[in-house]
């Protein structure tokens, strides 16, 4: 005969604090060297160790007195659960509100200190816990699909806490339909232990998909820093030319045209020897900004040199990509901050031609139109002289 196997909840409950501890650790670790930058681990961490020794201390009922075994693990879960929805708030880069969790946190202290010393009703506690809980969880949930970012860890994470949040809202429903007194030893209701066992699978099951979050974001993060310039975000050098390879390679086999930009900003030793270095960075930053706002999607920058960029036109034609050109250049001049000295910029032109089949080559005709834009008094776009070649398309 197939017999159910009885999990003991005492060590369903310590083996979930354990975990706690381990996912804490796990997570101070983290939140050193490259994740730094990812905010919220340490805090994640804290919620862990703070659910972890509310699980010990209900784990020693009947042992301790009541202050520790009740009042003082309901009090912690409520502050691991809103130490949760700062963690998360850091995380997604939202705005953090001080005021209701520490405001929420009091209410509940006072309410339990009636329901566990002046009332001592085991009913009453349950549903100011379970009322809290739903509520929490829910926020945590809430903030999560508010996140930039949307993606598997997210959905996750997210749907676990609502699912958690309705468990509790099921554990209160529950506890004002339950006939006769309520007491401890008597609850054995099927909600009841659901509700018990929530809270040791939530622990661990809220920790992995907010690990799974952070992954995803060391992922991005070291993405960024392979390919990405820090100071612009535009592409770096490298992860540049391997795109405009692989983009010439795509138009010659579709027969499509494409074009590429180079792009010197004029004058520019002046300006950072006028201005300083770090004004001279601002220039850059801001150029690039500029640049970036003009771009489609599926167009392309890159930081060539200090203060030279490339920028890739899939499906762009030569009048076309002259007419981008000329709204960068129009643009660059422009003022748009007090703190920033006004700049120009040259652009050469170049569409990519039948016999092209190098992307060196490219850059190379793209560079001479912009040596002729310079030597024809800067601010000025050049398109490059591609008679020798036949444009791929126009
Ligand atoms: P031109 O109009 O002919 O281009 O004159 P230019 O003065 O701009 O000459 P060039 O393009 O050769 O100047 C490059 C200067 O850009 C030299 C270098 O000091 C400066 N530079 C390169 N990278 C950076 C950077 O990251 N920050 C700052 N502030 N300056 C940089
Ligand atoms: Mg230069
Ligand atoms: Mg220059």
């Amino acid at each position: 005969m197939f017999v159910v196997p009885r999990i003991d909840p005492l060590a369903f409950i310590i083996i979930s604090a354990a975990f706690g501890t381990l996912c804490a650790f796990l997570l101070f670790v983290l939140n050193s060297g490259l994740l730094r930058d990812i905010k919220g681990l340490g805090r994640w961490g804290a919620a862990c160790i703070t659910m972890a020794m509310a699980a010990f201390l209900f784990a020693l009922r009947g042992v301790v007195p009541v202050f520790l075994s009740s009042f003082l693990p309901n009090l912690l879960i409520v502050v691991g659960v809103i130490t949760m929805h700062t963690s998360l708030t850091e995380y997604g880069g939202l705005k953090r509100k001080k005021k209701p969790p520490v405001l929420l946190a009091g209410t509940v202290a006072l309410a339990l200190t009636w329901a566990t010393f002046l009332q001592d009703d085991y009913r009453t506690r349950i549903i100011i816990m379970s009322i809290t809980l739903t509520v929490l969880f829910a926020a945590c949930g809430l903030v999560i699909f508010r996140f930039k970012e949307q993606g598997f860890a997210e959905r996750f994470t997210g749907l676990m806490f609502l699912a958690t949040s309705g468990i509790m809202l099921a554990r209160c429903i529950g506890a004002f339909f339950q006939n006769g007194s309520l007491t401890i030893n008597t609850d054995t209701s099927l909600i009841h232990s659901i509700y018990m066992g929530t809270f040791a699978f939530s622990l661990v099951a809220l920790s992995v998909g907010f690990m799974l979050m952070v992954h995803r974001a060391m992922q991005t993060k070291l993405e960024s820093l392979a390919t990405r310039d820090q100071m612009t975000g535009m592409y770096r050098r490298d992860a540049f030319l391997a795109l405009l390879d692989q983009s010439l390679a795509q138009s010659r086999r579709d027969q499509r045209p494409m074009s590429i930009l180079i792009i010197d900003l004029d004058n520019f030793k002046e300006i950072n020897d006028r201005h300083g270095h770090l004004t001279g960075d601002r220039v850059i930053i801001d150029f690039s900004s500029k640049v970036q706002q003009i771009l489609r999607r599926g167009d392309a920058v890159g930081r060539y040199g200090g203060e030279e960029f490339l920028v890739l036109l899939p499906d762009t034609t030569k009048e076309d990509a002259y007419s981008v050109a000329d709204r960068i250049r129009s643009m660059a001049a422009e003022t748009w901050s007090r703190e920033i000295p006004a700049y120009t910029v040259s652009i050469g032109v170049a569409p990519l031609m039948t016999g092209c089949t190098d992307s060196a080559i490219l850059i190379d005709v793209a560079d001479k139109a912009l040596y002729a834009a310079k030597k024809a008094g800067k601010n000025y776009v050049e398109l490059a002289c591609t008679q020798s070649y036949e444009p791929v398309a126009s």
